[in-house]
């Protein structure tokens, strides 16, 4: 039996989530049954996707149970092991929860298995970022969806997040050109200095999605032939004006509307008149082309193309204040908490 905190849903939010949404709890780690394994966490990732889950309503996926430990991405060590394929000290990746430790089916099959990584060349927490689940997301959304060829312009919103930031680098290996939209001048500069977009336009300048527009049109002097879309509102307004015809735009988040109120699109008629396709995309159901992504993305890492940010939380009891400055833009980089 070992001590564990875990951080529980409590209520669900009423518009804008709270902190006094989540109650943390002190709890004992069960006795180990055959084939089980108990992981101590290192980091636990945050992610705009558990908001969604906060509420009740009908989405993609069920919502999360309330009085149960909030889902969520884990790396860590096996400390104990009745399971023949794992042992205490291996690194592992799999869905351990906002909890310290966790007590997982070493036979579970399903798109949060527990998986052996190898940190030799890849940082243990880059597994939860750029060589993880959002860096899968950026892969599918770019070679799935919008499928650049070279010298093709293409664009992403929130650029300098987990998302954006290996979108960058997936779309400059393929010869595009690469235009970030990001929030703030530090932000724009990272991913124009450090993460090599060509350029980054930093949306809190412009008041209207028109002025944003014509920002895009001198960053993007032959038009836009991808887009990937993370925010929605003004931002997509403003890219949809500049598409060239048989734009290709993946629809892979609107955080701008997580909190439940619907964003709007001022110019639909656009997506006919540009011949455009616009296409929506969940990355954990298209589970067959995660080993192909995480092999170009640990590459990517591994040789230094892909640098990317991490802001980290320290403790789990830090993990809601987190996750809130995560959904208002606070966080640089993937949005981490060190739990030892
Ligand atoms: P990020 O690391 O990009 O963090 C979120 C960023 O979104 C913030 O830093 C902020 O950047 C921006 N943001 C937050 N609120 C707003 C707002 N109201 N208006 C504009 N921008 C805002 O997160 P991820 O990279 O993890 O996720 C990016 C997107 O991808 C999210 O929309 C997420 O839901 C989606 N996603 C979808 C998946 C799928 O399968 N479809 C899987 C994984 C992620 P800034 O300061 O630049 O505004």
């Amino acid at each position: 039996m070992t001590e564990n905190q875990q951080i529980v849903l409590d209520n669900r939010p009423q518009g804008e989530a709270t902190t006094s949404n989540f109650k943390l709890l002190h709890t004992q780690t069960p006795e180990l049954k055959d084939n089980e394994v108990l992981v101590r966490h290192h980091y636990l990732s945050l992610d705009p996707y558990m908001r969604g889950r906060m509420n009740e309503s009908k989405s993609y996926a069920v919502p999360q149970p309330l009085g149960e430990v909030m889902i969520g991405a884990t790396v860590g060590e096996v400390v104990e092991s009745r399971h023949p394929k794992f042992n205490p000290g291996d690194k592992v990746v799999g869905m351990g929860g906002w909890q310290l430790y966790s007590l997982v089916d070493g036979n579970a099959i399903s798109n949060g298995m527990l998986r052996k990584v190898d940190t030799t060349h890849v940082s243990l927490s880059y597994y939860l970022g750029a060589v993880g689940m959002p860096g899968v997301t950026a892969w599918y959304g770019l070679v799935k969806i919008i499928n650049p060829k070279a010298g093709e312009t293409v664009t992403v919103s929130a650029a300098s997040g987990a998302v954006g930031s290996a979108y960058g680098a997936l779309a400059k290996a393929r010869g595009c050109r690469v235009v970030g939209i990001a929030g703030g001048k530090d932000k724009c500069d990272y991913v124009v200095n450090e993460l090599g977009f060509d350029a980054c336009i930093d949306y809190k300048e412009h008041k209207d999605y028109i002025s944003l527009s014509k920002a895009l049109r001198e960053a993007c002097p032959n038009g836009i032939d991808g887009h990937f879309e993370n925010v929605g509102g003004m931002v997509l307004d403003a890219v949809m004006l500049r598409t060239n015809a048989f734009a290709r735009i993946a629809v892979c988040g609107m955080i701008a509307g997580y909190d439940g109120a619907p964003i709007g699109m001022t110019n639909p008629a656009l997506i006919l008149v540009n011949r455009m396709r616009v296409e929506g995309f969940i990355v954990s159901e298209h589970m067959e082309v995660w080993p192909e992504a995480l092999q170009e993305l640990g590459n990517l890492v591994g040789s230094g193309k892909l640098r990317p940010r991490e802001t980290v939380a320290q403790g789990l009891a830090a993990a809601p204040e987190a996750f809130l400055g995560l959904l208002k833009g606070k966080n640089f980089g993937k949005q981490l908490v060190k739990l030892i």
